[in-house]
C-alpha cells in the first residue's frame, strides 16, 4: 500500500501559524480568535478578514495571564480585551 503523497503536505499546513487581521485596528491576531485582544472587535460580525500566513508574527503568551472578570477565562496578560467575550480588561482596573 502507498503512502499519499499529500499527507506530508497537509500535515504542514496545520502545522502553519494562521492569523487573520482585524478589520478595525489591523493588527494580526490568531485566526481562532472570537474577539480582537486589541480593539474588542467581534469576528462573528466579521466574517471576511484576510487570514495570513503569521509564523514571523509573535502573539501574546500565557506566561503572565490575567483572569477575564465576564467569562472567567484565563487570557494573555498583555491583552487589552479579552479574546473569548471582547471585555475590555481596562474597564476592570
Ligand atoms: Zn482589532
Ligand atoms: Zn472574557
Amino acid at each position: 500500500m502507498k503512502l499519499n503523497p499529500n499527507l506530508k503536505n497537509v500535515t504542514n499546513v496545520k502545522k502553519l501559524t494562521l492569523g487573520k487581521v482585524c478589520p478595525s485596528c489591523h493588527y494580526i491576531v490568531p485566526v481562532h480568535e472570537r474577539y480582537c485582544y486589541h480593539c474588542g472587535l467581534n469576528f462573528m460580525k466579521h466574517a471576511r478578514c484576510a487570514v495570513v500566513d503569521a509564523g514571523k508574527h509573535s502573539f501574546p503568551t500565557m506566561r503572565d495571564t490575567q483572569t477575564c472578570p465576564k467569562c472567567h477565562h484565563k487570557i494573555s496578560g498583555t491583552n487589552r480585551y479579552c479574546n473569548y467575550c471582547g471585555y475590555d480588561m481596562l474597564k476592570n482596573q
